[in-house]
C-alpha cells in the first residue's frame, strides 16, 4: 500500500528556513518559484543571461540571477531545466557550488536514475514531482487547492531529506492534494513507460491507425477525425471521473459489447509482449542512451517525425475543423 502524506504531515518552516534556487522558468519552474514565494520561502530563479523567461519572472516579482549564482546562494537547488541538458547545467553551474548539507532537488528522476548526474555524498538528493502540468500546478495553488505530488529521496546525507521534500511539496500546494512516497527508479521508469506506451505514444498511434483505416476505406476524413480523435476526450473524461466503469455506464450497450470483444483484438498478446520490451529498454538504460544521442546530434529524427505528423491528413483535417469550433480555445 502506498504511503500518503497530507498538510498535517509536513512542516512548512523547514523550507522557509532554507534558501531555494529554482533553475528554469518553464512549465514547472514558474509554478514552483511563484508558489514557494507565496508560501514565504526565500527563492531566487536561475536563468541564462539572454533567456526570454527573465523578463517574465522579474515582472512576477521574482529575483533572477544566473544558474551558477543561484546555486552558489542557495542550499536547496531545484533543477527544472529540460532533462537532456540537466547534466551540462549540473557540471557547469551547480557542482562547483555544492556544499555538504545542501540539497539537490529534481522534478523527474531521469538524470539520477541513468547516472548522467552523480552528486557528491554529502548532499541530499530529493524529488518532488507534481503529477500534472506546471500551469495547472500554479493555478490550483492560487485557488487554494493543489496537484498531487510524488516525492522520493535518492540520497539522505542529512538524515532529514524526506522531511525537507515534504516541506517543499507543501510550499507548492502538493500536500493539500496528497503526496505519495516513491523512489527515483520507480518514478523514472513508470513515467517513461506511461508516456511512451499509453499516454502519448500509445494513444497517438491508436488514433492515427483508426483514422487511417477509416479514410483508406473511403470515409470522409472529417467524420473519421471526430470519431477517432475528438470523441476520445469525452471518453477519457468519463474514465477520469469514474474509471472504466463510469465510461461503460455512459456509453450504449452496443458500444460496451464492442469494447469487450474488439479491444483485445487491437491490443493483442503481441502488443503486450512489445510493451514488456519497451519497459525492458527503459529499465536497462538503452532508451535513455538513444534519446540523449538523438538530442546531442541536434534532433534529426525527432524533427523528421514532427514534420511528417504535422503534414498528415489527420492533423490538416483537425486544424480545419477546430477553427470552426470557436469555443474550443476558451476551454484550454
Ligand atoms: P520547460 O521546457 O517548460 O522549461 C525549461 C526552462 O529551463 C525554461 O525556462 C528555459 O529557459 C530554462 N533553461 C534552459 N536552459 C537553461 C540553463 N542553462 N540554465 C537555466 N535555465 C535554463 O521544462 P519543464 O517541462 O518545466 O520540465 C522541467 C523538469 O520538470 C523536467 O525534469 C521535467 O521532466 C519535469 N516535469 C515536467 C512536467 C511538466 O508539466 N512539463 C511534469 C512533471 C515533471
Ligand atoms: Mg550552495
Ligand atoms: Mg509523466
Ligand atoms: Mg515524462
Ligand atoms: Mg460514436
Ligand atoms: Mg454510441
Amino acid at each position: 500500500m502506498a504511503e500518503l502524506f497530507y498538510d498535517d504531515a509536513a512542516d512548512l518552516s523547514i523550507i522557509q528556513n532554507r534558501k531555494v534556487a529554482v533553475l528554469g522558468y518553464g512549465s514547472q519552474g514558474h509554478a514552483h518559484a511563484l508558489s514557494l514565494r507565496d508560501s514565504g520561502v526565500d527563492v531566487r530563479v536561475g536563468l541564462p543571461e539572454g533567456s526570454k523567461s527573465r523578463a517574465r519572472a522579474e515582472e512576477q516579482g521574482l529575483r533572477v540571477v544566473t544558474a551558477a549564482e543561484a546555486a552558489a546562494e542557495a542550499d536547496v537547488i531545484m533543477v527544472l531545466v529540460p532533462d537532456p541538458i540537466q547534466a551540462d547545467v549540473y557540471n557547469e553551474s551547480i557542482a562547483p557550488h555544492l556544499k555538504d548539507g545542501d540539497a539537490l532537488f529534481f522534478g523527474h528522476g531521469f538524470n539520477i536514475r541513468f547516472g548522467f548526474i552523480k552528486p557528491p555524498a554529502g548532499v541530499d538528493v530529493c524529488m518532488v514531482a507534481p503529477k500534472g502540468p506546471g500551469h495547472l500546478v500554479r493555478r490550483q495553488f492560487e485557488e487554494g487547492r493543489g496537484v498531487p505530488c510524488i516525492a522520493a529521496v535518492e540520497q539522505d546525507a542529512t538524515g532529514k531529506a524526506f522531511e525537507l521534500a515534504l516541506s517543499y511539496a507543501k510550499g507548492i500546494g502538493g500536500t493539500r492534494a496528497g503526496v505519495i512516497k516513491t523512489t527515483f527508479t520507480e518514478e523514472t521508469e513508470t513515467d517513461l513507460f506511461g508516456e511512451q506506451a499509453v499516454l502519448c505514444g500509445g494513444a497517438s498511434a491508436l488514433v492515427k491507425a483508426g483514422f487511417d483505416t477509416l479514410v483508406e476505406a473511403g470515409y470522409q476524413p472529417e467524420i473519421a477525425y471526430f470519431e477517432c480523435l475528438h470523441e476520445l476526450k469525452l471518453i477519457v473524461d468519463l474514465m477520469y471521473e469514474g474509471g472504466l466503469e463510469k465510461m461503460r455506464w455512459s456509453i450504449s450497450e452496443t458500444a460496451e459489447w464492442g469494447d469487450y470483444v474488439t479491444g483485445p483484438r487491437i491490443v493483442t498478446d503481441e502488443t503486450r509482449a512489445e510493451m514488456k520490451k519497451v519497459l525492458a529498454e527503459i529499465q536497462d538504460g538503452s532508451f535513455a542512451k538513444s534519446w540523449m544521442a538523438e538530442y546531442k546530434a541536434g534532433l534529426p529524427k525527432y524533427n523528421e517525425y514532427k514534420k511528417a505528423d504535422a503534414e498528415s491528413t489527420l492533423e490538416t483535417t483537425g486544424r480545419k475543423l477546430r477553427k470552426l469550433m470557436s469555443w474550443m480555445d476558451e476551454e484550454a
